[in-house]
């Protein structure tokens, strides 16, 4: 066992163990989802703006010295990346425990087995309807069967268990939140239902069309009762399973219940800054003082200011303004 496998996580000020991060690869993407993507379209970073392999590889080992163990590659759309498939290998080479992926899926069917021959453990799959053409709607263009197909492609790799997330909007798609919960009695998905965020300022998102956690349980429950399952670890979601189905029912709830009591990540931005927490201004550069000729050392400081400026918990359900100062989440990383 090396150092580094030794290491422990650090602890943030209010005791929490830090040692999940959240790296977006790219801002792109190749869909442009109603609640993710600003009415004024995106401005992409321009190529150089964006870390290249080698820094972000740095700073995984800087912060899997310090007890980095869990991985979440995000973006943007991940798979847009060509140097994504050598980028996991190198990523899970420096020794982290848990590495998996949010990806839309359209990409994805064909790089599930390399993906998973590379250290690749697991994949979130975002699919926010079952109907082909609200599917469309929603992402302005995209094809869902790429994305049943990269379901079925991700499971025969044995990148599992298949997480489905799944943003449930009112008007939009709440009707169908039995529908996606019910897939847990054919198959051992995971399905996740995220309330939704106000994560960008293109006046899609209102209070009143955000399904709360508790209200999509209630739909769900008369699918049959709801056994609360204890593996939650320290990570958001509130598991269950409907009596008699093989998956998992996940709930995300940032907005009716925050859960940043258990946060144990920080994000990493495609164009290198970390962000201590999704909905805080708080933007750390590690890119500039890499590119200036940095030592590990002084990355390394960088690493603990993020983990000490995290804040106690998000201030989103009380102050909905915060918002206006956030960007897409496809710039931030989802
Ligand atoms: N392109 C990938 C994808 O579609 O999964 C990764 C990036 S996407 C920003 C990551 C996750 O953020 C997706 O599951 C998406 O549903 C979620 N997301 C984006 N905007 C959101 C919002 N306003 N509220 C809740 N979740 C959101």
């Amino acid at each position: 066992m090396n150092s580094a496998n030794k290491s422990q996580p650090l602890k943030d000020p209010y005791n929490r163990r830090i040692d999940y991060l959240r790296i977006s690869i790219t801002d792109k993407c190749n869909l442009k989802c109603i609640y993710c993507t600003p009415s004024e379209g995106i401005k992409y970073f321009q190529e150089k703006e964006v870390l290249t392999d080698d820094e972000i590889l740095r700073f995984v080992r800087i912060a899997r010295k310090h007890g980095l163990r869990k991985v979440r590659i995000t973006g943007g759309e991940p798979l847009v990346r060509n140097s994504i498939v050598k980028l996991v290998s190198s990523i899970k080479g420096i020794g982290i425990r848990d590495l998996s992926l949010t990806t839309n899926g359209i990409l994805l069917s064909k790089l599930a087995g390399e993906l998973k021959r590379a250290g690749l453990d697991r994949v979130n799959i975002s699919l926010d309807s079952m109907d082909p053409d609200k599917y469309r709607a929603i992402t302005k263009g995209g094809d869902i069967n790429l994305v049943w197909q990269s379901i079925k492609d991700a499971e025969k790799a044995g990148l599992s268990p298949v997480k489905i997330n799944v943003v449930p909007i009112r008007g939009v798609n709440d009707d169908e939140i039995s529908s996606f919960a019910a897939l847990t009695f054919e198959k051992n998905y995971h399905i996740r239902f995220i309330e939704f965020m106000p994560a960008t300022c293109n006046g899609i998102w209102k209070k009143d069309k955000c399904v709360s956690s508790a209200e999509a349980m209630e739909k769900i429950s008369a699918l049959g009762e709801l056994e609360r399952l204890r593996f939650r670890g320290r990570g958001p979601s509130r598991n269950y399973r409907i009596k008699g189905a093989s998956g998992v029912i996940g709930f995300i709830s940032p907005m009716s219940d925050h859960f940043c009591g258990h946060c144990s990540r920080l994000r990493l931005t495609a164009d290198g800054k970390i962000r201590p927490c999704l909905f805080s201004n708080i933007k750390i550069d590690i890119k500039t003082p890499m590119r200036n000729g940095a030592t590990d050392e002084e990355i390394e400081k960088l690493f603990f200011q993020a983990v000490k400026v995290k804040p106690q918990r998000h201030q989103l359900n009380e102050d909905i303004t915060t918002a206006a100062h956030l960007k897409a989440m496809s710039k931030i990383g989802g």
